[in-house]
């Protein structure tokens, strides 16, 4: 091999080539550096940091929960939670045992947790700050602390439904879970670095970014007034002894709910200890058959369509016969020839049969759906029911009937106070709501809830109308026990029997309520009561429901500085039924014409086996008492001499014929001119009269 002789030139080409790389080489590194540092360095930065941090979540305090004046209804503190992070954790033994005892759970369980595969684990959430101190001074390796929020409510178990709970980490029910969004705030990060193995990276210190604190809510709700409620509502629960007993109220004028409870209720930082049932928020959740107070549906309906007169007489005989049924009127002997406007005073169901059938199916019912029932209102509420009513295809002769006095139909409490809101707000219905502001940390608002009109369901006469008759109801009749004197209060009562979960009515057990606004001249409030199963006491809207209304109502209009109305009439003061079983007829009648109380005789026999309204009740006077007879032989078989009514009012051959146990069937109107059968004839307890109304010849 022969050796090529080198040359400088090529000495030099050589040198030059190697620079040429070398200087390639660095640029490219430099780039691809400054590449990295200047323009990937966040990115590459954040994976790093990825790798070598481990991160626990702190979580925020949530935003309070104020009433429509600012009292505080929930709030938040800061607590800390025990983390461990295993491998740094020295003497996990040790640390198990110096833990155990102020954390309150085993040495073992501890030391499990503390050994664990894992870069870091809870140990105790939430623990008291003297808790936390104590833990803080041990300085044990490996434990350290990150923050979280803890609930609390001042007022225990107050508007406990309606605020809802939350659990460990978020709201569960009730309010608190339909505004978690807004409550809950931003979660931060508890950051510690670490190698692979969990160990510290020396020189890197712990970084804390703090969490963002949640909204605060302002509801409607005011708590002077849901204090009031629940205090009465506690009060029927001992009084009648109920399964359970709800309320609800509103401001008519713009829909705002001022209160909402039931009885059992629970406190929410012990949610777990009661059943689930009774979390909910029944004036909201449960839908149950309203009974008479549906009839105002009814009402509105014929007032606003023309075929409502208070003055045209009505006969009841104690049920209707529709579609092959009977359907029975809560008296079971019958109201007798009674004014469309006694019909709603004394809630009359065959009265009401009829106007449901001067409507129609179609009508009723666009009117049952107008005023919001068989639907949801959109409350901001979780669960809301929408109720039960009949499909169109459903609806019989039978199905128009029971409906159009409130059987066989389910709604809600809400929807009940809606509708009577609109009543009281000039025929405007309103979309229900309950929180009213949602400000942020600054304290800016950052959503305002404006009222909302859902849509005019009855012109402004026929609310007025329909309020006014309300008014009668209280003064004259079922509603009387709600009375307060000074004040104008348009009611209306309610009994309805509940219904199995075989569809069936349940013997005995009734839901009662009541619902009513007050001033009838500028209303502030409705308020809705309800009282399901009563033990105690006559099981009617009037005898139970009503008390209540009043006693919530009384302390309410004190509270908000409601003026007594200008009232011409003063209000009849209620009279106590006295106790009759066991009386003579006469002896009866002796102590009820003392009481300025009527009698009406259903049955044969001399004594007196049993009564309604049942002895203690109150009720307005000139009620008339049924007293049923038992067996015996001095009744003279219970046939009845008809006695000469000519001359005679409808009202008072009414009256007369109800103390023999007969019924009145009026035709024409003025005074009693015949009567079929005649003065004198021998007839049986329960027969028709029939009596011929005019005027008379000047003679
Ligand atoms: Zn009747």
């Amino acid at each position: 091999m022969i050796e090529v002789p080198v040359t400088l030139s090529t000495v030099r080409r050589r040198v030059a080539y190697m620079l040429f790389i070398i200087v390639l080489t660095v640029s490219i590194l430099i780039g691809r550096l400054a590449w990295l540092q200047i323009f990937r360095s966040e990115e590459l930065y954040g994976a790093a940091w990825e790798q070598w941090n481990r991160s626990i979540p702190a979580r925020s305090p949530r935003g309070a929960i104020y009433d429509r004046q600012g009292r505080m209804f929930a709030g938040s503190t800061t607590v800390d939670t025990v983390v461990a992070i295993p491998a740094q954790v020295e003497n996990p033994g040790e640390t198990a045992k110096e833990l155990a005892p102020l954390l309150g759970l085993s040495e073992s369980d501890l030391h499990e947790k503390l050994t664990m595969n894992c870069s870091s684990i809870y140990l105790k959430r939430k623990v008291p700050p003297e808790i936390s101190q104590a833990v803080r001074e041990l300085k044990l390796p490996g434990i350290i602390f990150t923050t979280e929020g803890q609930r609390y409510y001042p007022n225990g178990t107050l508007a406990s439904q309606l605020l809802g709970f939350v659990g460990m980490d978020e709201g569960l029910a009730g309010l608190e879970l339909y505004y978690e969004d807004y409550l809950k705030g931003k979660e931060g990060y508890l950051l510690f670095p670490c190698d692979n193995l969990n160990r510290p990276i020396p020189h890197e210190i712990k970084r804390f970014v703090p969490p963002k604190e949640g909204m605060d809510l302002y509801l409607t709700i005011d708590e002077t007034i849901q204090y009031i409620v629940e205090r009465e509502l506690a009060r029927a629960m001992i009084e009648f002894g109920p399964k359970g007993v709800m309320a609800i109220a509103a401001d008519p004028h713009s829909g705002a709910i001022l209160a909402a409870a039931s009885k059992p209720d629970y406190d929410p930082l012990h949610y777990d200890r009661v059943d689930s049932k009774y979390w909910a928020l029944p004036p909201v959740t449960a839908s149950f058959e309203p009974g008479s107070t549906f009839k105002l549906v009814t009402l509105c309906a014929a007032i606003e369509e023309g075929l409502y007169n208070e003055n045209e007489y009505f006969f009841c005989r104690g049920f209707a016969s529709v579609g092959g049924h009977n359907l029975r009127c809560w008296t079971g002997s019958g109201h007798g020839s009674i004014t469309y406007l006694q019909a709603v005073e004394s809630s009359c169901n065959p009265a009401f049969i009829n106007l449901g059938q001067r409507l129609g199916e179609e009508k009723l019912f666009s009117y049952i759906h107008a005023f919001g029932y068989g639907g949801l209102s959109g409350i901001d509420y979780p669960g809301e029911s929408g109720g039960l009513i009949f499909e169109p295809e459903q609806v019989g002769p039978v199905e128009l009937a029971t409906s159009a006095f409130g059987q066989g139909v389910s709604v809600t409490p809400l929807q009940q106070l809606m509708a009577v809101s609109a009543i009281a707000n000039g025929g405007y219905l309103m979309k229900p709501y309950l929180v009213k502001e949602i400000c942020n940390m600054e304290g800016e608002i950052v959503y305002e809830r404006q009222p909302e009109v859902v849509r005019q369901v009855i012109s402004k006469a026929t609310a007025d109308k329909a309020a006014w008759i309300m008014e009668n109801v209280t003064i004259r009749g079922s509603g009387m026990n709600a009375a307060i004197e000074g004040y104008r209060i348009a009611s209306k009562t309610g009994t309805a029997e509940k219904v199995g979960p075989d569809g069936r009515y349940i013997s005995g057990s009734y839901i009662v309520s009541f619902i009513g606004f007050v001033p009838v001249e500028d209303p502030r409030i409705v308020i809705y009561v309800a009282v399901d199963g009563a033990t105690r006491g006559p099981q009617w809207g009037s005898q139970i429901g009503a008390p209540v209304f009043k006693w919530i109502a009384t302390d309410v209009l004190t509270y908000m500085q409601v003026p007594p109305s200008e009232i011409d009439a003063p209000l009849a003061v209620p009279v106590q039924v006295p106790d009759l079983q066991g009386l003579s007829v006469h002896d009866a009648a002796a102590q009820l014409d003392t009481a300025g109380l009527m009698l009406r005789l259903v049955g044969e026999g001399q004594y007196i086996v049993n009564q309604t309204p049942k002895a203690g009740a109150s009720v307005s006077p000139q009620t008339e008492i049924i007293v049923y007879l038992g067996e015996d032989d001095a009744f003279s078989g219970g046939t009845i001499s008809v006695p000469d009514l000519s001359g005679f009012t409808v009202k008072d051959v009414g009256q007369v014929l109800s103390w023999l146990g007969l019924y009145l069937e009026a035709e024409g109107s003025g005074i009693a001119l015949r009567q079929e059968p005649a003065p004198g004839t021998a007839v049986e307890q329960g027969e028709v009269i029939k009596v011929f109304f005019g005027t008379p010849l000047e003679q």
